[in-house]
Parts: structure tokens; C-alpha cells; sequence
């Protein structure tokens, strides 16, 4: 087995970069490794508007512009923009992103309402949005699914363990029948009821899912490793091993319809370690590591490149980048936080002061 593997440099198929000081201290560490990134939209306030995703695109360039040190390295980053699906969003919106020669919309992401950072504005049930969905099913426009359930009809917590189970089982049926042609990823697959599900229905350019490192590196047994780990936190929550080790088959298969998309979620240090941990992994500084590591484990480092360069592009109807990144297998650790302007500390997956011990990353950037 080779000890070094390059690829065309991979697409990020969903990313939070945030706003503000977070933003300018995330974003270039996206932009390093990965060439373009469909960037989601739960921001405070959400995106719903064209006009919003213009000024966060705007943001998101300026933060690269005035990095210093890295700015050559990322100045061909191309952030994708996305709307939320909130009950404000208009058939006209997406009839305008669609087309949009300033800031071209990508996808619509729906949350479940509660169940995650930000979701308040979204709705109860996907179902709910009529008239969006039937025009981005007429002009070809990608919804982009948090599938999980999160309250049943009574209004009642569903368990969060079964949150996607229970949208596999029953909304995403019902939305495919009732809306044959619309684009659909679903995000962050994290279940053997969702690897069973693409297995079947999955379509190159139709049906896609996006896995996240996260899903594919851990399993309950750690995210409970000597007490709850605050940094593998997220929705949908990591899963049994059971779960853990179908999804891992699946992307050793490589399907061409399933990508790599890390859900980078950043939350300053106060949120994570408080008494009440935020949902969100931070990642970016070691996900392009974490998913060779995987692929290497599982003796497919050959299916590398079209999950994570290839497979994202072609759904959204872009070429997948012209450049190259190269990985070495060579361990290293980190156990640094990333700090913000304003002196915030953002703590990544996978470091050795609050990770889960003395954790290696396998896989190494070469610069
Ligand atoms: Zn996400």
C-alpha cells in the first residue's frame, strides 16, 4: 500500500463557517483543503433571501481576502451559497437563486424544527412546504435534508436516537412520491435505515447523501468514552457501532452518489463546555485526515477521490477542482484550539487536550 495518495482537491458538500469573528477565523481552514463548499445557512439570522446569501458570500470572500499567510493558497475558494427553508422562503426566491448571476442559490436546507442548532425557524414537517418545493422541482433546485424527526403529530420529543429512523421510515417516502423530479441530499447519513434506504433509491443526480467524518470515525462508544465528550456532540447524534460499521461499508462500496460532507460545525469553547453542550463538531482542521484515515482502514484508498473531489461537483453541476492536494500516511497530533479575534477558543475533533486522550491523526497535508 502506497504511503502517499493525491487527489483533485475535494468539495465539502456542507459546511457552517458561521459569522463574524468565528467566520474569519474558520473559513480559511476550509479554504485550504477544499476548493468550494456548499455553505449552510442556519446562521443568526437565518439566509432566506437572496439578497441575505449575496452579503454572506460577500463576508465569507472578504475573510479569505485579508487572511494573511494563506491568502495565495485560497484564492480560488468559491463558497456555494444555500437558503433555509423557513415558512418566510418564496417560490419567487428560488425562482430568482436559481438563475442569479451575482450569487447562484445551490440548494434549500430544511431542518427539523428544535432539533439543532438554529432550527427554530424551520418547519415541523417537510411536508408543510407546498408551493417551495413544487418550484424547486420545476427548476431543478436541490433540497438539502437534516432528515430527522424531532417532534411526532402530538408535539411530543421524539427519542433523538430514532430521529432518523423515523424520517427514513416515513417523511422522505412520502416527499420522494409526492415530489418525483426534485433534486434531494440527504445529510449527514448516520443510520443502517438510511445506508439501507440509498442502497436502494440512491440516483446520481437525483437521490445523493452526504457522510461526514464524524459518523464514519466514531461510534457511542466514545461520544461516552469516561463521561459525555462535549466534542463529538452533533445531530444527528454518533450512533452504535452497529450503525457506525454499515456506513462505512457503504462508502467503501463507492456509489457515485455519495459524498463527502463534513457539517464543520464550530461553536465557541463557552457553549461547548457548558451546562448545556451545543450540537456541532468542529472538523474542518483534520477532516480531509480523518476521511483518508477511513478509507485507508478500509483498504479503498482508490474510491478516495470521487467521494471527496468528484461525486459533490458533478450533483451540483459544477467541474470538480483543476488542482491537487497530496496526502502522506505520517502520524501527528494536535492539541491546539483555534482562536478567534476576539480571543474565542474553538476546540476541532480529534486534539489531545480535549479529545478523547491521547488521539493521532494518521494522515497528513503535505504543504
Ligand atoms: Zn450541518
Amino acid at each position: 500500500m502506497s504511503d502517499t495518495i493525491t487527489i483533485k482537491k475535494p468539495f465539502d458538500s456542507h459546511v457552517h463557517l458561521r459569522r463574524g469573528a468565528m467566520l474569519r477565523a474558520v473559513t480559511p481552514i476550509t479554504a485550504e483543503k477544499f476548493y468550494s463548499a456548499i455553505v449552510m445557512p442556519n446562521t443568526e439570522p437565518p439566509i432566506e433571501t437572496v439578497e441575505q446569501a449575496v452579503e454572506y458570500k460577500k463576508e465569507i470572500l472578504a475573510a479569505l481576502k485579508n487572511h494573511q499567510g494563506v491568502a495565495l493558497m485560497v484564492s480560488a475558494f468559491e463558497p456555494l451559497m444555500t437558503l433555509y427553508l423557513t415558512k418566510k422562503l418564496t417560490p419567487a426566491e428560488i425562482e430568482k437563486g436559481v438563475s442569479n448571476d451575482v450569487c447562484k442559490i445551490y440548494g434549500v436546507k430544511s431542518y427539523p424544527y428544535g432539533a439543532t442548532t438554529n432550527s427554530q425557524w424551520g418547519f415541523r414537517s417537510i411536508l408543510e412546504a407546498k408551493d417551495v418545493l413544487k418550484k424547486m422541482e420545476e427548476v431543478g433546485m436541490p433540497l438539502l435534508l437534516h432528515g430527522e424527526v424531532h417532534l411526532n403529530e402530538n408535539n411530543e420529543e421524539e427519542d433523538p436516537y430514532d430521529g432518523e429512523k423515523l424520517f427514513i421510515a416515513d417523511v422522505l417516502p412520502r416527499l420522494l412520491e409526492t415530489y418525483p423530479k426534485l433534486k434531494v441530499s440527504l445529510e449527514h447519513m448516520s443510520t443502517s435505515q438510511a445506508v439501507d434506504f440509498m442502497e436502494k433509491n440512491g440516483k446520481d443526480g437525483q437521490l445523493v447523501a452526504t457522510v461526514t467524518p464524524t459518523h464514519l470515525m466514531y461510534d457511542r462508544r466514545q461520544a461516552f468514552s469516561g463521561g459525555y465528550r462535549p466534542l463529538l456532540h452533533m445531530k444527528p447524534l454518533i450512533k452504535r457501532r452497529e450503525h457506525k460499521e454499515r456506513v462505512r461499508e457503504l462508502v467503501k462500496k463507492g456509489l457515485p452518489f455519495i459524498s463527502a460532507g463534513t457539517d464543520s460545525a464550530p461553536h465557541p469553547e463557552s457553549k461547548k463546555f457548558s451546562s448545556c453542550c451545543v450540537f456541532g463538531v468542529f472538523n474542518s482542521p483534520v477532516a480531509v485526515e480523518l476521511y483518508t484515515q477511513v478509507f485507508d482502514e478500509l483498504g479503498c484508498l482508490d474510491k478516495l477521490e470521487n467521494f471527496m473531489s468528484m461525486n459533490g461537483p458533478r450533483f451540483y453541476g459544477l467541474e470538480p477542482s483543476s488542482e491537487t492536494i497530496t496526502l502522506a500516511k505520517k502520524d501527528w497530533q494536535t492539541s491546539e484550539p483555534v482562536v478567534t479575534e476576539e480571543d474565542v477558543k474553538v476546540w476541532p475533533i480529534c486534539n489531545t487536550q480535549h479529545g478523547l486522550g491521547n488521539e493521532t491523526v494518521h494522515w497528513q497535508v503535505q504543504a
